[in-house]
């Protein structure tokens, strides 16, 4: 793929169009009048709410302790327009247009930012009480559900299945939590490391049934495979999503084999002027050494600042911006606070700080002594100072790093 990109000294754009009204669309318009971009910027997005946030979907916005989760940003004042409630439906690269519910709208450079939506249960569609979580719509219907203190069933151990399952915990409601897979995160984190994750569900008094797949969804219950009927007030699915990518079909924008935009280091795409960032686009890590699609809230903070400072272009000269982070999510569950930095796929080797099985530990990865990721559980510091320490690629003293009373910045070799 040819890197695209705003010629340093060329003039910007006049008119950028953003699709996508999430953080990573709202990130990216803010980025542009950060960056003093000037033209038209407009933010398209299907959903009619204001602007909002998903990580308090399913924490405070969920048990009723915040009404929403809308974005801090005064649009108007910053030149912003605002186009919500309005789907994107095609692109047009050879006429620089985008087809809408309202109409065509042209750019001189269009940002993808559609994001990801949740994969859906086969079966499971229109029974009345499935539910899934990805949307403050979504959201304001489980709130009810978690009052009513129903028997639930979780589709799904991963982030999400966790995370509601805490909350539907702390609302009252009996909590079984169904997995296909042998271990809960079983995509994400090793064995080792998920195993005292996996203690804190029946901890928490959450019935977890792993190697077990959901036969049918009754309007009352949930039939496993092995014939098990789980009565079920309400069912919540939260086995993964995908990229909101269908409206790009014959638009000549290469997706991935996930249905990801393919981005390159410049998050420009296989269509000039055409970018793409957060939940809906994956990116080549430099630092990695592979192509990377995250799912996660910093992505689409830090993301939007390479697409704008590539728009915006600069002095002749300067150097086109490089997308290239050291990941970082967190997760709230069961009364932890999880982190997790970097990325372990290439990690030779595990070192441990703290008990696992107590209430703050952190495991570190390394690869030739160096700090490739970290996961940290209610050890805050450890993450701060490691996403350092993997950011510079420091080496290590394993020794050192073991001890969890040792800082560790102070455990390099
Ligand atoms: C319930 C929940 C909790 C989470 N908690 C955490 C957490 O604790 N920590 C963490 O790191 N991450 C968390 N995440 C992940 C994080 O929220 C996402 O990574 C982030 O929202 C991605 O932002 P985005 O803008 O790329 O995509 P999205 O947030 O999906 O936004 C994309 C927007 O585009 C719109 N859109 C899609 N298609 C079209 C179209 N054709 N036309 C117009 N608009 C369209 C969508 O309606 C959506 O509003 C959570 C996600 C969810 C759902």
């Amino acid at each position: 793929m040819s890197e695209q990109t705003q010629e340093p000294g060329r003039s910007a754009p006049r008119r950028v169009v953003v699709a996508g009204a999430g953080m990573a669309g709202v990130q990216t318009a803010a980025a542009l009048r950060e960056q003093g971009f000037t033209g038209t910027v407009t933010l398209i997005g299907a959903e009619p709410h204001q602007p909002y946030d998903r990580p308090p979907l399913s924490k405070a916005v969920l048990l009723g302790k915040a009404e929403d989760s809308a974005f801090d940003l005064d649009f108007e004042e910053l030149g912003i327009e605002l186009r919500l409630g309005c789907e994107v439906l095609g692109l047009r690269p050879g006429d620089h247009e985008l087809d809408t519910e309202a109409g065509p709208v042209p750019y001189d450079a269009l940002v993808i930012a559609t994001g990801a939506e949740p994969v859906r249960l086969p079966g499971a569609e229109g029974v009345p009480g499935v539910h899934l979580l990805r949307t403050l719509d979504d959201a304001e219907r489980l709130r009810p559900v978690l009052a009513r203190q129903h028997d639930i069933v979780v589709v799904g151990a991963g982030w999400i299945g966790a995370e509601f399952a805490t909350a539907a915990r702390e609302a009252g409601c009996a909590v079984t939590v169904v997995e296909a897979g042998e271990r809960p995160l079983a995509e994400a984190l090793p064995a080792e490391v998920t195993a005292p994750m996996t203690a804190w569900y029946a901890e928490a008094g959450v019935t977890l049934r792993t190697h077990t797949r959901v036969e049918r969804v009754e309007a009352d219950a949930v039939v496993l495979d092995d014939g098990t009927r789980l009565p079920a007030g309400a069912v919540v699915v939260g086995i993964g999503a995908r990229p909101a990518t269908a409206w790009l079909a014959g638009s000549g924008v290469v997706l991935g084999e996930r249905g990801e935009v393919v981005a390159d280091r410049r998050l420009t795409t296989s269509v000039p002027d055409v970018y793409a960032v957060g939940d809906c686009a994956s990116f080549p890590s430099g630092r990695y050494g592979e192509r990377l699609l995250v799912h996660h809230w910093d992505n689409a903070l830090q993301g939007p600042r390479t697409v704008a400072a590539n728009i915006v272009g600069g002095p002749a000269g300067r150097e086109p911006a490089v997308y290239d982070p050291v990941p970082y999510f967190w997760s709230e569950q069961f009364g932890r606070f999880v982190q997790y930095a970097g990325h372990h796929a290439d990690a030779d080797r595990t070192v441990w700080r703290g008990d696992p099985a107590g209430a703050a530990w952190s495991v570190c990865w390394l690869r030739e002594s160096r700090l490739v990721a970290l996961l940290a559980v209610g050890r805050p510091r450890d993450l701060a100072q490691g996403r350092r320490l993997i950011e510079a690629g420091t080496a290590m003293d394993a020794e050192l790093l073991a001890d969890p009373a040792r800082p560790l910045k102070s455990a390099t070799a």
